[in-house]
């Protein structure tokens, strides 16, 4: 007998339960990826991902080539191309992991509705995007936890499964044929220095991680001209690492370092988590606050600004450029610039989330739009009303102005801190950079802005 393996966002041989599942049961399996045009309709399909992903599934063949099988790569849409292949097969099962987003578990119905009263049954395995599957830990009184800390506290005391080993041989029948594999070659619109992806890069990256830097994550990891974290994001949203591995490896690590980056794993699987129980909440906010966001000329402008990097606050547009040119920002500047476009600018979440979506390597629909909602105070922060002044945030993350010299070009002749207030410059000095703009809004005025529509005056 054969089945079928939907691979999704779980790229990855090491630690995969449903192609453990189809191994153990089967005489052969074929291992399906669809490029799913569903996917490339919803906005979904940004370049620098495409390139991420390309290299992820040419690693993958790779892999189960070694093992003696092969990838299966389709175009089109995902459930006709799964009952395609089922057909060309003769499979009787088909193996996935359950999805998170809207999306994903309307895929799942409409599989387990193409698939029934036929042949093949559908087996949908716990979600492995995540360390602990969404749902597995509840309060009493709701189908998700709203609130972190009480959220982690649950997460720690749970017991997570134990790591599979990778395949050692796997036996794909001739019978399906495959399109070749796409190439990050000729994409247009990647970044330049775009992270490299797949199962082989992913692995190298969390050995070399635990080896030189998760023992000073907890210090450094807020120290944005450090780049201290572990830039492991990429590889979990598209399943190149296992989550459960990483947080066991994290664990077996041990001290501070590890115990604050496992802890960082933990808000990844919260906002799974939140997502799975209310899906609406990837464009809706999760608790309104009734804002009435700024539109016209004027926040087009400034949304423009804030899009290239030009809003004159150096710390703002040094994260905003790092994202252009990385597809990746560093975690301190995600909050700085989100907060500066949603509270100091007063602009709607979903802008940003949208123009983070474009670019992020590792822009995910959980992650994302709910770290988002968090920053504007329309999802779960307790305290949705704080603001981040960049000028304070670049005393405490970028004390000495490296951050803001490596990114923004105009300012990289200027020493220390006095990089991060060009505007208070003397003259021939202010001259000297020019082509920096001014600060499109005041930070006063901006927060008198928000208060006054939170009602906070
Ligand atoms: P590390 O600091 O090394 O952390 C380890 C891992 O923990 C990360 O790889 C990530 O998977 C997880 N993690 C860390 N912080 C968070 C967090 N706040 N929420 C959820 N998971 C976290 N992360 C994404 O993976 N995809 C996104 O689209 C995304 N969008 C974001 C948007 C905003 C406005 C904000 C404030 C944060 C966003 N994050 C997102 C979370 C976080 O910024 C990134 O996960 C992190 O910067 C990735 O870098 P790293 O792998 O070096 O992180």
């Amino acid at each position: 007998n054969v089945s079928v393996v939907l691979f999704t966002s779980d790229l990855r041989l090491h630690d995969h339960p449903p192609l453990r599942a189809a191994l153990d049961g089967s005489y052969a399996v074929v291992p399906l990826f669809v490029r799913d045009r569903g996917v490339d309709a919803a906005g979904f399909a940004a370049p620098n991902r495409l390139a991420f992903l390309s290299e992820s599934l040419r690693d993958l063949d790779a892999g189960l080539r070694e093992r003696g099988g092969r990838l299966v790569v389709r175009t089109g849409d995902v459930v006709e191309e799964v009952c395609r292949v089922v057909a060309e097969a003769e499979a009787g099962t088909v193996h996935m992991a359950a999805g998170v987003s809207a999306y994903a578990q309307r895929r799942e119905e409409r599989l387990r509705a193409a698939l029934e009263g036929g042949p093949c049954r559908l087996q949908v395995h716990d979600a492995v995007i995540t360390a602990l599957p969404p749902g597995a830990v509840t309060p009493a009184s709701s189908d998700h936890f709203a609130v972190f800390t009480p959220y982690f506290r649950r997460w720690s005391q749970e017991r997570l499964r134990d790591v599979m080993a990778a395949p050692r041989t796997i036996r794909v029948p001739g019978t399906v044929g495959s399109e070749p594999l796409p190439c990050r070659r000729g994409l247009s619109g990647v970044a330049e220095r775009l992270a490299a992806g797949g199962e082989t890069e992913g692995r190298k990256r969390l050995m070399a991680w635990l080896r030189d830097g998760i023992t000073a994550y907890e210090e450094r990891h807020d120290d944005l001209a450090g780049d201290a974290t572990s830039r492991l994001s990429p590889h979990l949203h598209f399943g190149t690492l296992s989550p459960v591995e990483v947080v066991h490896r994290a664990r077996r690590a041990g001290g501070p370092g590890a115990e604050a980056f496992v802890r960082q794993l933990a808000w990844r699987d919260f906002h799974h988590q939140v997502l799975a129980a209310r899906p609406a909440a990837a464009q809706a906010d999760y608790r309104p606050r009734h804002d009435r966001w700024r539109s016209g000329s004027g926040a087009r402008a400034d949304i423009e600004a804030w899009r290239e990097g030009r809003t004159g606050y150096p710390l703002v547009d040094a994260a905003m450029r790092q994202l252009r040119h990385e597809g990746w920002m560093h975690n301190r500047g995600r909050l700085l610039t989100a907060s500066f476009l949603t509270k100091t600018l007063y602009v709607d979440w979903r802008v940003g989330a949208r123009h983070f979506l474009d670019l992020l390597v590792d822009g995910d629909i959980a992650n994302n739009q709910l770290n988002w909602q968090w920053v504007a105070g329309t999802g779960t922060d307790t305290r949705p009303n704080r603001v981040l002044n960049p000028l304070t945030q670049a005393r405490r993350y970028d004390p000495d102005g490296a951050y803001v010299r490596r990114w923004v070009p105009e300012l990289a002749g200027l020493g220390g801190p006095a990089v991060h207030q060009p505007w208070k410059l003397p003259g021939p000095d202010r001259v000297a950079c020019a082509a920096y703009p001014d600060p499109i809004v005041g930070l006063s005025d901006g927060l008198a802005r928000f208060r006054r529509a939170r009602g906070h005056v």
